[in-house]
């Protein structure tokens, strides 16, 4: 067991946040994973588990054991004449996954290419892009429970997925690891080209294969959103808000032509489109910006991550005076 003591993880969280581990780890097998979990146990340490770090807020100082899994295996369980099902390790790149999974004709992942982040962390907010989110592939999500140790499975109907929501936001909240996740790909070529920009190309240049929509999804996401390597960011910082219908119907009195996508339970308004509407784009908070292009980034220029937070709450404090509309922010808080 390599426990070290006041470790930086500034390259450690896509936020670039200058921030110190009281005590950090890297294990790579689900044996090492029951030892560290029982010396966090005997020594009183929180354990804090960490992926990429590109959903995530850090404090200065994080405190307790921030632990941070690394099996990248890959395991084939099961194949048919048309899916297969693969067993993928938690601490996988999310992006190497989704194009190894294309060059080897297993399909599905092709919209959610060049998400940034770990495999492990995909079914926490059931991530999302391009009009697919990844619980139309999982089957099983298996995992370590970091209280006893104990290993669980959950089916996908187990994991209660929802828009980035899922058990592991709720009930079992920085209750789990998570060591792999199973997912059942199609061998028969298919894509969904149903996002505007997608549809768009595919009028322009033929339907694509999924490998070329992968590509596509990889420009388009290069040309809208910052690369955190240049400038500091968590991605989308607010969840899309959900509204009334009558909510939806003033909203409308006031604006023309107001972006919306109807749900059962209400209308869902781009965050971004209701920040942008306030002129917020490239406005700063302190170390803190919102980005010129994209309303729904925030980049953060050397800033703490109670800066970022700072800066997170005028914004949402501005959109509640504005439209009566209360937005949440997406990424996770480690303190
Ligand atoms: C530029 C950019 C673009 C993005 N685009 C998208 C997008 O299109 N769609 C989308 O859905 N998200 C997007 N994100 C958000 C982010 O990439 C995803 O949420 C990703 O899944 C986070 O992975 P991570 O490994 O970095 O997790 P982290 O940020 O390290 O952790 C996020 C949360 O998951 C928990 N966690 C991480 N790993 C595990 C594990 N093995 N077991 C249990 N809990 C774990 C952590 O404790 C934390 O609470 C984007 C982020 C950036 C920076």
């Amino acid at each position: 067991m390599n426990i070290q003591q006041n470790v930086a993880l500034k390259t450690f969280n896509t936020l670039g946040v200058n921030a110190f581990a009281e005590y950090m780890t890297q294990v790579s097998s689900i044996d090492a994973l029951k030892e560290v979990i029982e010396y966090a146990s005997d020594s009183n340490l929180p354990i804090k588990v960490l992926g990429g770090g590109s959903n995530v807020v850090l404090a200065n100082e994080v405190s307790g054991l921030v632990l941070q899994y690394t099996n990248d295996s890959l395991e084939m369980l099961s194949e048919d004449e048309e899916y297969v099902l693969v067993r993928v390790g938690a601490g996988l790149n999310w992006h190497e996954w989704v194009m190894s999974s294309l060059s080897k004709g297993w399909f599905g992942l092709q919209n959610l290419a060049y998400i940034p982040g770990l495999v492990g962390a995909a079914p926490v907010q059931n991530i999302g892009a391009y009009g697919v989110e990844v619980k139309s592939v999982i089957r099983l999500v298996r995992g370590v429970m970091l209280d006893t140790g104990e290993e669980f499975e959950l089916s996908n109907e187990a994991c209660q997925f929802a828009y980035r929501e899922s058990i592991f936001k709720h009930e079992l909240n920085e209750k789990v690891l998570i060591t792999s996740v199973d997912f059942r790909l199609s061998k028969t070529p298919q894509v969904d080209v149903s996002y505007a920009p997608l549809d768009q190309m595919a009028k322009e240049q033929g339907m694509p294969t999924p490998l070329t929509l992968a590509n596509w999804v990889i420009e388009v996401r290069k040309s809208k959103l910052p690369s955190p390597d240049i400038l500091p960011n968590a991605g989308s910082f607010f969840k899309n808000p959900v509204i009334t219908f009558q909510q939806f119907d003033r909203l409308s009195e006031q604006f023309d032509h107001v972006p919306s996508y109807p749900q059962k339970e209400g209308v869902k308004v781009p965050a971004g489109w209701l920040i942008d509407q306030m002129g917020f784009k490239g406005k700063s908070f302190g170390p803190v910006s919102v980005h010129k292009q994209q309303a729904l980034v925030l980049i953060n220029e050397g800033g703490s991550g109670e800066d970022v937070l700072a800066a997170a709450q005028q914004i949402k404090q501005a959109v509640f005076d504005r439209y009566g509309i209360a937005i949440e922010q997406e990424p996770r808080i480690f303190q």
